[in-house]
């Protein structure tokens, strides 16, 4: 680590604890209560409820304790681990690894093994789903820009250019280096990323002391441990349509769910969403029959691109797709919501316990 990478992680190791301790503890309305905090790192905001057993009270042998000070300094190492990925993997951080590979004077890296092999399997989901997830897409992104004040549709010929960068076999890794066949093609892991980091935490905690837990990291969740009252933790979806409500639950054992969807980050022109997830092959936003989808799997990395990938490809993508990954380890359900509202579920969602559907409570009449 060179100095100044030293001097903004010592930085962002302190917002980080000063968040924290703004953030402090907030008390859950269910029967087990958590010891919960909150902070901002990579573009998102990050909530980490955990949980501890001490088994020592004299009602109950179960009953829960909020280890506060075990637990916040859990999560402290989780925002600095959190804080670790994001300078390594940002796209818009100056002296991060990827604003490095993206600068476009070199076509040669040698690069930290792990962020390499982030990009080797980002290039191997990309062949398992015929290039819907690319993270070549870099120079599309850049181009639209679409959380940026004033973001516009941009001109034919600059979305032409952009594309012609975009293509996940410009990228070859071969023992520690990294190798663009094009100079001008930018790697963005926005689509993978959070995922990657998540994951990475609930493995943190996991090895720790904590006993169960959940973190929601933007549209990424990640639950681990049982729950002494359901053993599962149920997620709520979005409902894509009014996001103020929920089209129902899934219910997540030690795996992670990740959403995929344009409701959060997009601009309108013209009465038009124009969304933040781009079809690869045009430059433009991607349009399918799914307005949004949520992945499950035991993979975090995986679920993130997954989500967006199945988003890039529709209900026939996810049934293909379904298919070839079912019984190996990145096997995954999903929920997917259609532009009719109505939800197409995988298999392994459609029987009791997988997808508990919202149902409006039925309001009586009153006179
Ligand atoms: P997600 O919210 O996980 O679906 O990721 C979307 C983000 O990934 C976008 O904000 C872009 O930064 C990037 N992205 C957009 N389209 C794609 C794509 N087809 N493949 C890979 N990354 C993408
Ligand atoms: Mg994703």
């Amino acid at each position: 680590m060179n100095m100044l990478k030293r001097i903004s992680a010592l930085i962002l190791s302190f917002i980080t604890l000063i968040s924290l301790i703004s953030c402090g503890k907030e008390k859950e309305p269910e029967p087990e209560e958590y010891y919960s905090a909150t902070f901002f790192a990579m573009d998102t905001e990050i909530t980490v409820k955990l949980a501890r057993r001490t088994g020592e009270t004299d009602e109950d042998e179960n009953a829960l304790f909020h280890d506060e000070a075990y637990l916040s300094s859990v999560i402290k190492e989780c925002a600095n681990l959190v804080s670790e990925y994001e300078s390594a993997l940002s796209r818009t951080k100056d002296d991060s690894v990827i604003s490095e590979i993206n600068k476009e004077t070199d076509y040669f890296f040698d690069l930290d093994p792990e962020v390499l092999a982030l990009i080797k399997e980002s290039n191997e989901i990309s062949e398992l789903t015929a290039g819907a997830f690319d993270v070549t897409v870099g120079t599309v992104t850049e181009l639209w820009n679409v959380t940026s004040d004033g973001a516009d549709v941009p001109s034919d010929e600059s979305i032409e250019e952009a594309v012609s960068h975009v293509g996940y076999e410009k990228i070859e890794t071969d023992g520690a280096t990294l190798r663009k066949t094009d100079r001008k093609t930018k790697i963005d892991l926005g689509a993978i990323g959070k995922g990657y980091a998540l994951g990475k935490m609930i493995d943190h905690l996991r090895a720790s002391d904590v006993d169960y837990g959940i973190v929601s990291f933007g549209g990424n969740v990640g639950a681990f441990g049982k729950k002494p009252t359901t053993g599962t933790f149920k997620v709520a979806i979005t409902n894509a349509l009014d996001t103020s409500k929920v089209i129902g639950y899934v219910f997540v054992d030690d795996e992670f769910v990740s959403v995929s969807a344009d409701y959060e980050r997009n601009f309108v022109k013209d009465g038009v969403v124009y969304g933040h997830i781009f079809d690869p092959e045009t430059g433009r936003p991607a349009k399918s029959d799914v307005i949004s989808v949520a992945v499950l799997s035991e993979n975090s990395a995986y679920a993130d691109a997954l989500s967006t990938a199945l988003f890039v490809l529709g209900t026939d993508g996810i049934k293909d797709l379904y298919k070839a990954l079912a019984g190996t380890d990145v096997a995954f359900e999903a929920v997917a919501q259609l532009e009719d509202g109505s939800v197409y579920l995988t298999e392994g969602l459609s029987g009791d316990g997988g997808f508990e559907e919202y149902k409006e409570p039925e309001t009586t009449a009153e006179s």
